[in-house]
């Protein structure tokens, strides 16, 4: 398969603005992000290592020439209910500011939700569709591939893990349910990126003699997920056949120059406000 899906997209204008919200961060087992199997205890080596780390959340803000775009929502604000209804919050605790949710946080940048002419959600995990709340009842399309709009449909019960219903159900959303890869606007090209989840998808964003950038979201969650070449996925990948490839995918691209930006790398938060 050639990386020119993820690498080669025709730019668009260079005055293509990226602004990446901080909406707080999880804190949790790094083992959850990447398994490391060298890390888990042996009968011979039984010592617990402190492995609770902090992984920011965020969000991507594309302000383009045709139209101003937004990857990705962040948390729900009632989340410490609905994280401890879902069962997630017995192994993630999350830690953020009112001023960090989406609605705020947008506010802060001059954006209305209803400015928003389209939302891209990457997957439709508690930590990346949380914040659509902000979008009900506003009319803007919601782009989430099929494949994982279903997959949320059937996931049913209190124990839900990543996928909370309660957080979504209520709301008045305009779905807009994609099949593949697609252009957004000229420079932007929303890519399928499947493995972590069904029908996770990122954002290509190709600028005229700047650094082609690949928001993957959690095709690669964290760095300790290919690192030295070696694919660790997450202890609990929707298909760990397609992470794989899908990693692959994102890596070849990064050889040919672009700046994959991960789920929830903690390392990566400097290069990202460089982006801009
Ligand atoms: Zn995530």
């Amino acid at each position: 398969v050639s990386s020119s899906r993820l690498a080669q997209i025709l730019p668009g204008p260079s005055e293509i603005r990226l602004t990446v919200l901080d909406h707080g961060t999880m804190q949790m087992d790094a083992r959850r992000l990447a398994a490391r199997p060298e890390c888990f205890q042996r009968v011979a080596h039984r010592e617990p290592q402190d492995l609770w780390q902090h992984f920011p959340v965020i969000s991507v803000l594309v302000r383009h020439p045709e139209g101003t775009f937004l990857l990705d929502t962040g948390c729900y604000s009632g989340w410490k209910d609905t994280w401890s209804e879902s069962g997630i919050g017995d192994v993630i605790e999350y830690e953020t500011r009112e001023s960090a949710l989406l609605g705020p946080a947008l506010a802060a940048e001059g954006v209305r939700p209803t400015h928003i002419d389209a939302v891209v959600l990457s997957h439709l995990h508690m930590d990346h569709a949380g914040g659509l709340e902000v979008f009900s009842g506003t009319g803007v399309p919601i782009l989430v591939q099929e494949r994982e709009y279903e997959h949320l449909i059937r996931v049913q019960g209190s124990r839900t893990g990543a996928y909370i219903r309660r957080e979504i159900d209520g709301l008045d959303l305009a779905w807009s349910l994609c099949s593949g890869d697609f252009p957004l606007a000229a420079g932007v090209q929303v890519v399928t990126l499947p493995g972590h989840s069904p029908g996770t998808q990122g954002v290509v964003i190709a600028r005229e003699g700047r650094q082609t950038v690949i928001f993957a979201s959690d095709a690669i969650q964290v760095a300790a997920n290919v690192q030295d070449g070696v694919f660790h996925h997450s202890a609990n990948p929707y298909d760990s056949v397609a992470w794989r490839l899908t990693a692959r995918e994102l890596m070849d691209a990064q050889e040919e120059g672009a700046l994959v930006v991960m789920g929830h790398e903690p390392s990566q938060s400097a290069e990202l406000e460089a982006l801009t």
